[in-house]
């Protein structure tokens, strides 16, 4: 491609209102525009990186033995009543009604709809296992919409979704799946992780996401430094200390503590540390009343594993402060698991201290020295907290420590969860009915485009790995309209790639070699060859590679640039 040619609009100015990187380098190298919020067009240049990635995504899928179709954007309301999550959605569902006033909802996800496909054309286990995807738009309407495309309305997402007779062979698929995404992530060329995910309240175990790795990443994640453990912070489980609690050696004692509410504050006037208090949370319980929450002072409440506990109520809710009061007489500043009035359940990490601090239950006081089982009952424990940064791997293998990831791609069991509710039904070997297993399985296209960028740039611009670049080679020619010579040997070179099958840019627009060098640089070309009169003297181009600091001279030939593309 000439470059005089392209409709590129490149700016050197970052964006006001874009606040990560890939986000204002899409912008000034002329990617994406925004059209409103979360809405983006992508530009000739941006589009052929989105392609790139769609291509790799789709082979992959299909070497995994998936089936692609393409299902419509817009989906009748009665698929989502029947599902029941019409209402479960919420406001992030796009909805609208056509002119005979029938609901209709932008499909955010599929699963209704491959189920709606599935039930008409599947009766007989000899069918399956089947697996489906599609490279298709998505709308969420996203309560903040950010980032470009990295957290935009409309979205382009690979979706798939297979269905099994049996679990076995659904945990079968999904190791395949995670197969084939592992594939399109290395080949995508980022620096990624797969780590455990929350699985909602859909049930089953298994549930992984694939982190590209970037500061910029809304998601913290909890990897092992010395082995594979790796889990978004949310799912992170933190297990009971193996070491036996110590021996109670202190004697009980209330002590006044007139205005000192947060653990921070009680810890620094009575001069312990956070690892030596004990703080309670009254939630909503399951059964309607309240339930104590004991957590070590410098510990957070995971609410996702709160809520999952069957005697807390789901969603967590944390109980109302006047209600606290009334029951426990004192403000929510100064409660403590003495005397508690309400069942309490404990973290494992605040069930293992010993001679702790925590309130009196009583305004302006607390009590040190206070042991479990000696002072208070001894509590029923479970895993409530938040992985912190140092904790001992889950696995045994190493200790915590936080990355910030982009979730990428999500991969689900989903067991009989939207094949149940939507009625699916094959014979088996038997002829008796029964209800498919079901998996799905989401890779954000768009968001990816984003996320390679946010991990590959540096401050002249994008850095795009040769898989994904939208050239893989740019030409400058320095003085082409002067030197006859130089015309010649860039449109030989240009004429000799482009035979080889080689993505060519050709900077013909007669600029500066700065200002080519500029753009080439902004919109991330891997590989750069300068042909210029003084090279040409001793038959040579000058080659850089986007990453290197210099540039090195090679023979003039289109053999010598093919080597170093690598093609
Ligand atoms: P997130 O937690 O980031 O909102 P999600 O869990 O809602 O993601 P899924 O429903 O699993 O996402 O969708 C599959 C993939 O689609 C995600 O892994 C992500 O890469 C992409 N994706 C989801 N929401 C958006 C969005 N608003 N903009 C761009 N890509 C998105
Ligand atoms: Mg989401």
């Amino acid at each position: 491609m000439r470059l005089s040619k392209l409709p590129l609009h490149t700016t050197k100015e970052t964006p006001a209102d874009a606040e990560v990187v890939s986000h204002q380098l899409m912008l000034r190298a002329g990617f994406i525009r925004k059209l409103g919020a979360g809405l983006y067009t992508w530009l000739p240049i941006g589009l052929r990186v989105l392609h790139k990635i769609e291509r790799i995504v789709r082979e992959e899928m299909n070497r995994a033995g998936s089936h692609e179709l393409l299902m419509p954007s817009v989906h009748p309301a009665e698929l989502w009543q029947e599902s029941g999550r019409w209402q479960v959605m919420g406001d992030e569902m796009l909805r609208f009604k056509d002119r005979h006033g029938n609901d209709f909802a932008y499909g955010p996800t599929h699963e209704e709809v491959i189920c709606h496909h599935f039930r008409q054309d599947f009766r007989s286990y000899r069918q399956l296992p089947v697996s489906f995807y599609q490279i298709q738009t998505k709308f969420r309407d996203e309560r903040r919409p950010r980032f470009g495309v990295m957290r935009a309305r409309e979205f382009l997402m690979k979706d798939a979704y297979s269905f099994h007779m049996t679990r076995e062979d659904l945990a079968a698929e999904y190791q395949n799946m995670r197969e084939a995404y592992t594939r399109i992530f290395t080949r995508l060329g980022v620096d990624f992780r797969i780590v455990k995910a929350d699985s909602g309240n859909i049930g089953g175990s298994a549930s992984e996401e694939f982190h590209i790795l970037a500061g910029s990443g809304e998601d913290l994640l909890a990897v092992s430094d010395s082995g594979p453990y790796a889990a978004n912070v949310e799912a992170a489980e933190c297990l009971p200390s193996a070491a036996p609690r110590a021996a109670a050696r202190a004697t009980l004692e209330k002590v006044a503590t007139p205005g000192q509410k947060t653990c921070e504050q009680v810890s620094q006037f009575l001069n312990v540390p956070l690892t030596g208090k004990v703080k309670l949370l009254v939630v909503n319980g399951a059964d309607g009343g309240l339930v104590a929450i004991a957590l070590r002072g410098d510990h957070q409440l995971n609410e996702i594993k709160a809520a999952r506990h069957p005697r807390i109520a789901s969603p967590l809710r944390l109980a109302d402060p006047e209600a606290v009061q009334k029951v426990f007489g004192c403000e929510v500043g100064y409660l403590g698991p003495v005397n508690c009035p309400v069942p309490l359940i404990a973290d494992h990490a605040a069930a293992a201290v010993a001679d702790f601090v925590c309130g009196a239950n009583q305004n302006d006081h607390h009590l040190r020295g206070v042991n479990w089982g000696r002072d208070c009952a001894e509590p029923e424990t479970a895993d409530l907290r938040m992985v912190a940064e140092g904790d001992p791997s889950p696995d045994g293998v190493g200790s915590i420590r936080f990355f910030r990831g982009i979730e990428g791609g999500h991969i689900f069991q989903l067991g009989r969860k939207y094949s149940e509710a939507m009625g699916l039904a094959v014979l088996d070997e038997k002829g008796q009915s029964v209800t498919p297993e079901m998996g799905c399985y989401g890779i954000g296209v768009t968001r990816l485009a984003a996320a390679v960028i946010e991990q590959s740039h540096d401050a002249n611009g994008m850095i795009w790995p040769d898989g994904i670049a939208p050239f893989r080679v740019i030409l400058c020619p320095i003085g082409m309209d002067k030197s006859e010579t130089v015309r010649v040997a860039v449109e030989t070179l240009y004429a000799e790639l482009a035979d080889a099958g080689v993505e060519v840019l050709l900077d013909d627009r007669g600029h500066r070699p700065g200002a080519m060098f500029a753009d080439a640089d902004l919109i991330g070309i891997p590989h750069r060859i300068v042909i210029g009169d003084k090279g040409l003297t001793h038959q040579q181009f000058e080659y850089k590679h986007r990453r290197a600091d210099k540039a090195e001279m090679i023979a003039a030939t289109t053999a010598a640039v093919l080597e170093k593309l690598g093609a």
